[in-house]
């Protein structure tokens, strides 16, 4: 099999599943006081500093959740009067911002997928005087689409909010391990990461909370992580956290040179095989790893069924939306045309991917969008 679906999942790193199973057989509660509790602690405490040192934060900024969805969950739902968000952004920005009663103001997207900062400052700075308290207006943006990689304007969207006073927080989980960044420096109050999408295990992901900050909890009761998320730890999920998280710093910058390199392969391939295919976002910076291709005609669900027969794990869009059928909603939101919308597939590369995973997918990709146009 050949497994191009890392936006979705990574699969897990040898060295996080070598701290997991050691954390697993560790017993104890780490809040406990004797022996054992304080080996869960350390064990908890180290995942920290690697993961804190992944991000460019200290680590009492880290706080542990089951993930990069509760993590955006906390922030959504604390109490903001507005929230200025993009429809490109993930469902676990968007439904709880929805669901928050707070005003939520649209950030406009460009068709080639980056969020437009500038049409949304007037109604940012409308928003604060009506409130009269910049400080519950919300602006959250994503440091890299999950589905097309474009780049956001991260660091902008930071100096923005600091010059209109109002609070900023970024879903970093496609940026981190791809994208050099320092909490410290992007002017973030919040920031979210996830510890799958690194080759850590699944269901374990972290809130980075800048010292000071008195976001409330989500989860309460028991006082953990510093009384901002509450339940006896994840201690196996958390050391894989870590271990993985100490990996992808090492390999960051490599990593990333190595994927552009199979990337530019597989798309340059994919327009020699498929000339009427379009790369969306070829015109703005992405991440490394993510390619999103339309072919027009064949039908998304149709392409990643075709390829899956073939060996080649794809996706159309996002795992947690993909059980229903129907139109890519980041596509969407860019403006981009049904005909586009309802082919589109993306292939997600990671550290495990090798050249003849290209060649394997290409191959396959000329048999199931080649030709003449599909039955649905
Ligand atoms: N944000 C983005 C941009 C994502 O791609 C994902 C994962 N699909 C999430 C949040 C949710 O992460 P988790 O699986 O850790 O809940």
């Amino acid at each position: 099999r050949t497994y191009l679906d890392y936006n979705a999942s990574a699969p897990l790193r040898p060295a996080a599943r070598e701290a997991v199973l050691a954390a697993l057989d560790a017993p104890g509660n780490a809040s406990s006081v004797h022996a054992e509790g304080r080996r869960a602690r350390t064990i908890i405490e180290g995942a920290r500093e690697q993961v804190a040192a992944l991000v460019g934060a200290t680590p009492s900024e880290v706080v542990f959740t089951s993930g990069a969805t509760e993590a955006n969950n906390c922030v959504m739902a604390a109490g903001w009067a507005a929230i200025c968000v993009a429809d490109i952004e993930h469902d676990s920005v968007l439904a709880p911002a929805r669901a928050s009663g707070a005003e939520i103001i649209k950030l406009p997207v460009s068709t080639d997928g980056v969020v437009g900062l500038a049409a949304a400052r007037e109604a940012l700075a409308e928003a604060v005087s009506r409130h009269q308290d910049a400080r519950r207006v919300l602006l959250s943006v994503m440091m890299a689409n999950n589905e097309t990689g474009v780049i956001q304007p991260v660091a902008k969207a930071g100096n923005m909010a600091r010059d209109l006073g109002i609070q900023f927080h970024v879903d970093a989980v496609q940026g981190v391990g791809r994208l050099p960044f320092q909490f410290s420096d992007i002017g973030a109050d919040t920031l979210t990461i996830s510890a799958h999408k690194l080759g850590g295990p699944r269901g374990v992901g972290a809130l980075i909370v800048g010292d000071g900050n008195n976001l409330p909890a989500l989860v309460r009761g028991g006082g953990q992580e510093r009384r901002r998320r509450g339940g006896t730890e994840n201690v196996a999920g958390i050391a894989g956290f870590g271990a993985a998280a100490a990996e992808v710093q090492r390999e960051c910058e490599r990593s990333s040179e190595r994927l552009q390199v199979l990337r530019d392969m597989l798309e340059a391939g994919v327009m020699r095989e498929t000339p009427a295919a379009v790369i969306i976002g070829r015109n703005v910076a992405r991440i490394a790893n993510t390619s999103c291709i339309a072919m027009p005609g064949k039908p998304s669900e149709t392409l990643v069924i075709r390829m899956d027969l073939d060996g080649i794990a794809i996706s159309s869009g996002a795992a947690c939306t993909s059980g229903k059928i129907g139109e890519n909603t980041v596509l969407a939101a860019m403006g981009l045309d049904a005909s586009i919308t309802g082919s589109a597939v993306r292939v997600s590369l990671g550290a495990g991917t090798t050249d003849d995973d290209v060649t394997a997918f290409l191959a396959a990709w000329k048999k199931a969008a080649g030709g003449t146009a599909l039955a649905a």
